[in-house]
């Protein structure tokens, strides 16, 4: 069995410290923060995330996935708020399939303790990974900023996140890498429950208001409140205000007066919260190899920091998990150069792919969601597949409720998106969208275009 470092307790480093773990390995993980279960690091905020299909069945494989439902919402829809502050319901699937809405802090906790109740795994907080040699899987942190404390292992996985260490020191070698911000930052806004703790919206829908140029979502938390997420241009275009444009309390005022209306009831400090909340960026990284010697390999963020859109960042962080569980059933434990080559040739094109899906469901949810169009789209798509579920999947479904590849999920989006343009432009389609006619079209396309 094998020594393992793992750089990084937060949400992919946990998983994976529980499956390596329970196959016997000897497992050290080191975070810079602090113990989140003893101190608060998430600094009081209550940040919150989507739990999906792949995730599940990762934490299934891994014997977790009771523990962390418990600490779920479900969500079954998405709640359009038009800035007349009319509400529009549209299930994520035609089978009231649901994703899980869960907190960050919550989640990272729960997993640690999962993993600590494993006598092999040893956490470490306060220590922050300076360097790795990656030839002799040898760790170098730096203890409460002073002290350096020097860690050999057989294999080491950097789980450090989107700005990870250990990937700036693969950089030095032959190593392809780009880090690309999108012109979108965010801001979380908290919305309290009702004083007796019943929510002030339905907690089982994701609300939306988009508003084309940027938008806010709401996900439920487990008190009955929600957390908030605004995204929008960091700087102002002709097109839309961006952040460095609404400054001053007047400004946030009016911007959420005009664009949020319904919201103010729910959230009467939006303004203050606004103010003191701080303004986040979102970053894309891609980069290979996502592993260097057999020893050496990158995992979750570290290895595919994506845009937040399809909330699919850490269930695609749990599948690298899952999927690196698989090979080592497939070629042993001890075969590290094999597995870790392997994982990575699987897993790169899919990390490139969620990163292309996740900017594509950005225009959807911020603009597409408010178009009629897209909404008719979405009734025919869903028509189609109730009718012809072995022939029609549609794309939110593959990437959120099955375990297609990314990639594969990719091309037959797209596939999808030249067959709805053609059944789109049929004369009267607006009422004839359930018609056999219809059916009959999108069927023959989807022949015509297959292979
Ligand atoms: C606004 C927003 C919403 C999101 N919503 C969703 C969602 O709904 N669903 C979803 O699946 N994903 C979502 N994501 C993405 C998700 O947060 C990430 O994909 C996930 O956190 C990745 O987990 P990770 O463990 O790889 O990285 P992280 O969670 O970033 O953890 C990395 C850990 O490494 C530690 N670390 C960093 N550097 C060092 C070092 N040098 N030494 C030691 N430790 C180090 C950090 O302190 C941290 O604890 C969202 C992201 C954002 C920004």
């Amino acid at each position: 069995m094998s020594r393992i470092t793992i750089v990084g307790g937060g949400l992919v480093g946990g998983l994976l410290a529980i499956f390596l773990a329970k196959r016997g390995h000897t497992v050290h993980v080191y975070e810079r923060r602090p113990d989140p279960r003893k101190t608060d690091v998430y600094a009081g905020r209550s940040i919150n995330l989507v739990v999906s299909h792949r995730g599940w069945t990762a934490l299934r494989a891994a014997g977790v996935e009771a523990a962390v439902k418990e600490i779920t919402v479900p969500v079954y829809a998405r709640m359009m708020h038009d800035r007349e502050g009319k509400l529009n319901r549209v299930p994520y699937s035609i089978d009231n399939k649901a994703i899980h809405s869960v907190s960050r802090g919550e989640l990272n906790r729960r997993l640690l303790s999962e993993a600590e109740k494993l006598a092999n795994v040893k956490l470490f907080f306060d220590h922050r990974c300076l360097d790795v040699d990656l030839e002799h899987a040898t760790c170098r942190f730096e203890l409460d900023g002073k002290e350096a404390v020097e860690v050999k292992a057989d294999v080491v996985f950097g789980a450090d996140g989107a700005f990870s260490a250990v990937r700036s020191k693969m950089a030095w070698g032959r190593f392809t890498y780009s880090q690309e911000y999108i012109e979108h930052d965010y801001k979380e806004v908290a919305f309290p429950a009702h004083p007796d703790g019943t929510p002030k919206m339905d907690p089982q829908c994701l609300h939306i208001w988009p508003r084309r140029w940027f938008m806010m979502m709401g996900l439920a938390n487990q008190d009955g409140g929600f957390t908030g997420t605004l995204f929008m241009p960091h700087n102002a275009t002709a097109q839309s205000p961006g952040f460095d444009s609404v400054r001053t309390p007047e400004q946030v005022q009016a911007f959420c007066r005009e664009h949020f209306h319904d919201a103010l009831p729910i959230v009467p400090d939006i303004v203050e919260q606004y103010l003191r909340n701080p303004q986040s960026s979102l970053v894309i990284i891609r980069c290979s190899p996502w592993q260097v010697n057999g020893r050496v390999a990158l995992i979750g963020d570290a290895a595919h920091a994506i845009v937040p859109f399809y909330g699919e960042g850490m269930n695609a962080g749990y599948e690298d998990c899952k999927v690196l569980n698989d090979l080592l059933n497939t070629f042993g434990d001890d075969n590290w150069a094999e597995v870790l080559h392997r994982y990575a040739a699987a897993r790169k094109p899919n990390g490139d792919a969620i990163a292309d899906l996740s900017l594509r469901n950005f225009v959807e949810m911020r603009d597409l969601v408010a178009d009629p169009r897209f909404l008719l789209r979405k009734k025919i798509e869903g028509h189609i597949q109730a009718r012809h579920p072995d022939k029609w999947l549609p794309l939110y479904s593959q990437v959120k409720f099955s375990d297609i590849a990314y990639k594969d999920a990719w091309n037959e989006g797209l596939r999808h998106d030249r067959i709805m343009e053609e059944v789109l432009s049929m004369p009267d389609i607006g009422e004839m969208w359930e018609s056999e006619e219809v059916e009959r079209k999108a069927l023959a396309l989807l022949e015509s275009m297959s292979g």
